[in-house]
């Protein structure tokens, strides 16, 4: 485990080894929530028979999977798709600093769509322990929920317009805690950014679809990857 922004203490931290040892020498993989979520969606999801899509999750954080021609992209340390910490804003006044007025991210960098759509982020951004609260102060007209909610939105439709334009997938599949209770800010903006400013070939082909699977998606996914590899099967996703 190289780095978790959200999970304190875990840097460089040799995991899988780890629980290994304490487990008496049984076989442990360590690998990304997301990406045990975007198998089981495959496998028995809104991606069954997908090829190429991308499993976002708007939850505590900002994360995802891409699927691209039938294999999992994993890049060349296996930290591939972590979409949360595209940067989608910077500060346009060239006199200020490119950071300014925006929020810091937990990775370090700025501008970040973890830092404006993630749960943790819109708590932080309100003062309040829960995102569900920020919602609650949105609906009642809450100016300055409103203005938190309207960014994070901004945030997730630039990404969205990124992820079509860049990876042409066929399917987005939204998962994760705030997708699901909130998916007229999540889903909704979206799509709206793709139907208005993506190209039109990749626009017209893709769906954003809501995560089939809940909350144990990551669980599913992990029985699936652990039993295929273990028998040396899984290619796709390695
Ligand atoms: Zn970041």
């Amino acid at each position: 485990m190289h780095e978790a922004p959200n999970i304190v203490g875990f840097k460089e931290f040799a995991l899988a080894s780890r629980l290994s040892d304490a487990l008496d020498g049984l076989t442990v993989f360590v690998d990304r929530d997301t990406a045990m979520a975007a198998i089981a969606e495959s496998a028995i999801g809104a991606a069954r028979g997908a090829r190429d899509f991308i499993y976002v999750t708007v939850s505590t954080g900002l994360g995802g999977t891409i699927v691209s021609g039938g294999r999992m992209l994993r890049g060349t340390t296996n930290t591939a798709g972590e979409i949360g910490h595209f940067p989608v804003a910077f500060q346009l006044d060239t006199t200020r600093d490119a950071a300014a007025d925006l929020p810091r991210c937990g990775c370090g960098s700025y501008g970040c769509a973890e830092s404006f759509a993630a749960g943790r982020n819109l708590a932080d951004a309100y003062g309040v322990a829960d995102a569900a609260e920020v919602f609650t102060a949105w609906a009642r007209g809450d100016p300055r929920a409103t203005a938190i909610v309207i960014r994070a939105e901004r945030a997730l439709a630039n990404l969205a317009v990124g992820l079509v334009n860049m990876l042409n997938p066929a399917l987005i599949v939204v998962g994760g805690s705030i997708a699901d209770n909130q998916p007229g800010h999540v889903l909704e903006p979206m799509r709206r950014a793709i139907a208005e400013r993506a190209f039109r070939a990749p626009a017209s082909a893709v769906r954003v679809v809501p995560a089939a699977l809940g909350g144990d998606v990551g669980m599913l996914g992990a029985v699936f990857a652990a039993r295929e590899r273990l028998s040396g099967r899984g290619e796709w996703f390695l």
